[in-house]
């Protein structure tokens, strides 16, 4: 597809005497990424066991290129979570915004998961991640990849954030705007994107950031970051976003980013033609934005700014916000969960725990007391199972939440074992042998070198396949 001619233009004006080797770089057709999930295992563990040969990304610590042809989505350390499918330049905004644990992060525009995965991988099970997305489709495809990662304090939403300001003024530590942008960042990868360029170019898009940053902003702590991120060159939506936000929410000040070789400064001089006249102090300011280059990176076009909101930040309150839903039924006992999780050897607190039509729940402490009544979500903490009839059947998302080696029952096969595969598709299996039964139940873990992929039911020597159905492997294409 042909690229738009105001597109070229702009790109002449943006590199001067680089665009040329900007328009070289065009022939490649890119690069992939793979970035591991630190909650899960080292990432120089995961070099030394990967099946694929890697080579890092010098900017991203816990992320590798991978050769073109790796069947990297088809292999069982995918579906144990142990990494996530990435370009390598959209690793960037979560691997620069400085999550600290026990943090109340939201990204605002998560789906599908691919910047949110990092984000709750870097709280280690602290804080909470709240991760946001208008379309409920796409929310659908980002709560599967955070319960793969097999993270549990999460709360995953799909609304206007518009609505999520009313709920959570001046609520998180730090605050993800990985917009919706006119992708010109990603015309070599997806040429396709070149349609919805013109459909909604740069002014479309403008408008709908200028006011997802504003929101964000209402939403952060005083003392709270924000990333504001896209994958676009345009200097309406990058720059002039940023712009937008200093001089509404004055407040805000950009901070340096982490230097990469490689990373070019913000254009500060081409945002005050789109915004008006802009302060001395605002135009240095944009210089601390970060714009990656395909001609200068092994990576596709991003665009990011880290903003500090001004203020010290108020000690967590002690729980004592607004009477929620959860808080009016309080903790739970459920007898079921006892016996199973003593079995397992599994502890959440008992406070946290929510049991909502035979469903149990373990919440993460920041909604203990804070109402989300009325809001669209998908996801409310941990997902640990259906307790009914005085039996408790174990979630999927439970057992991708089990670390490795953390339950010492169940069983565990090889990488090279072909009956992980005949797992991941749903077949019984004959285990004959090698079972470690949890007493009582009939229940296992499921695990591929220690890691864990799902549950099963042992019966005589028989291993039933209790792998979520709308994850199971398509026979066809295995
Ligand atoms: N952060 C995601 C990741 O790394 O996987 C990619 C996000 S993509 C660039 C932008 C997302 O914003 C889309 O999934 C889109 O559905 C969502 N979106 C569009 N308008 C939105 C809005 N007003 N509020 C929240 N999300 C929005």
């Amino acid at each position: 597809m042909e690229l738009p001619e105001a597109f070229l233009e702009h790109m002449k004006d943006l590199l001067g005497a680089e665009y040329e080797a900007f328009l070289e770089s065009r022939k490649s057709s890119g690069f992939r990424g793979l970035r591991v999930n630190t909650s899960k295992v080292e990432a120089e563990k995961f070099e030394e066991i990967s099946p694929f040969p890697l080579e890092a990304i010098p900017w991203i610590p816990n992320g590798f290129y991978l050769k073109e042809d790796a069947p990297a989505s088809r292999h069982p350390y995918y579906a144990a979570g142990l990494y996530y499918l990435q370009e390598p330049s959209a690793m960037t905004p979560a691997a620069c915004l400085p999550v600290e644990k026990g943090d109340r992060v939201l990204d605002l525009c998560a789906a599908p998961g691919g910047k949110a995965t990092e984000l709750a991988a870097r709280l280690g099970g602290t804080g909470i991640l709240a991760a946001n997305d208008i379309s409920n489709s796409r929310a659908k495809g980002l709560l599967k990849n955070l319960e793969l990662f097999g993270e549990g304090n999460i709360l995953v939403t799909s609304e206007n954030p518009e609505r999520l300001v009313s709920y959570f003024t001046g609520f998180f530590d730090k605050i993800l705007v990985d917009a919706p942008c006119s992708g010109e960042g990603m015309f070599r990868k997806d040429p396709s994107m070149v349609k919805d360029w013109l459909e909604h170019g740069p002014d479309w898009y403008g408008a709908v950031q200028r006011k997802l940053v504003e929101q964000a902003a209402q939403m952060l702590k005083p003392g709270g970051m924000l990333l504001y991120s896209t994958c676009t060159f345009s200097a309406k939506e990058n720059e002039g976003t940023v712009a937008h936000l200093l001089v509404h929410e004055p407040e805000f000040r950009v901070c340096p980013l982490p230097q990469y070789a490689g990373f070019s400064p913000g254009r500060s001089e081409l945002a005050p033609k789109e915004t008006g006249g802009l302060s001395k102090d605002i135009l240095e300011q944009l210089k601390h934005c970060v714009r990656i280059y395909p001609h200068r990176m092994k990576g596709e076009g991003h665009f990011l700014a880290l903003l500090k909101k001004n203020g010290e930040c108020p000690e967590q309150e002690n729980d004592s916000g607004r009477q929620s839903k959860f808080s009016e039924k309080s903790a739970v006992s459920c007898p079921e969960w006892e016996q199973f999780s003593r079995c397992l050897g599994i502890s959440v607190p008992k406070e946290s725990l929510r049991l909502y039509d035979g469903k149990l729940y373990s919440l993460p402490k920041p909604l203990w007391n804070h109402s989300i009544r009325g809001l669209r979500f998908l996801r409310t903490g941990l997902y640990l199972g259906d307790a009914e009839k005085k039996r408790f059947t174990p979630s999927q998302a439970l057992a991708m939440y089990l670390k490795k080696g953390a339950c010492g029952t169940g069983i565990d096969f090889s990488v090279s074992d072909p009956r992980v595969i005949r797992y991941l598709k749903g077949e019984t299996l004959d285990v004959d042998g090698m079972d470690k039964i949890l007493p009582g139940s009939g229940w296992c873990l499921v695990s591929v070198d220690g890691f864990p992929l799902g549950w099963g039911k042992l019966v005589s020597g028989q291993l039933r396949n209790k792998y979520y159905p709308g994850w199971r492997w398509q026979h066809a294409a295995g």
